[in-house]
């Protein structure tokens, strides 16, 4: 069975990967899994598609085995695309879920409801080869709240709010969320690049 290392320590990813992938003849391994538990990835790309490729090829590159990498985060309509690929490190180096969400908060006060507009977005880059890279994007649209609702999920979840359903992120359990975010989506569109490659 092929090896495809996954660029992340994250279990909650390796999970959702490998219930997409589980249909291919494919090993999910992390980075633990692959002896390369201290590998520090300096993500500095400008874009999630860079920043995705960044951590696929370091992996490749080390072990010579086929590797994923992912790089996700939200883009606010009225911040210009803010935090964008700086999601994670938005109010400092600490990655506080909660010191961001404030941040996000008080550079939108007074933001009318109409123009809180926002998306989540996930790049995920498989490189069998340099020669051979399949690259997927998932997004899923949503608002920004003017207050946090919901304690499930991580990050800016209970500020994105679905409109449809009328609630956040953070107030749905895993598999509602898992049906329908950017994660799942790119995943999605990784396996139809994959069954292409096969046929
Ligand atoms: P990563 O590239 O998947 O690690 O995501 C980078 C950052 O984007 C995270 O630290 C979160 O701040 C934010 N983010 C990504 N996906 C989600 C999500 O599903 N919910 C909430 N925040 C997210």
């Amino acid at each position: 069975m092929e090896e495809i290392i996954l660029a992340s320590a994250n279990p909650h990813k390796i999970e959702e990967i490998y219930a997409i992938l589980k249909d291919f003849d494919y090993k999910i391994l992390s980075l633990d899994d692959a002896g390369l538990g201290d590998l520090d990835i300096i993500e500095d790309g400008d874009t999630f598609e860079a920043n995705s490729l960044i951590k696929a090829k370091t992996v490749y590159e080390k072990t010579g085995k086929p590797a994923i990498g992912d790089d996700s985060g939200l883009m606010v309509d009225c911040l210009n695309g803010e935090p964008g690929v700086y999601s994670a490190r938005y109010s400092g180096e600490d990655k506080n879920y909660k010191a961001n969400n404030e941040k996000l908060l008080s550079n939108m006060a007074g933001v009318p409801k109409e123009k809180r507009n926002a998306k989540f977005v996930t790049v995920i880059t498989l490189m069998f080869s340099p020669e051979d890279i399949l690259v997927a994007r998932g997004e899923v649209h949503g608002t920004i709240g003017t207050e946090l609702k919901g304690t499930n999920g991580f990050g800016y979840d209970p500020l994105f709010t679905v409109p449809s359903l009328g609630k956040t992120f953070a107030e749905m359990d895993s598999e509602e969320k898992n049906s329908m975010s950017h994660r799942a989506n790119a995943l999605v569109q990784l396996k139809s690049l994959l069954e292409e490659r096969k046929a």
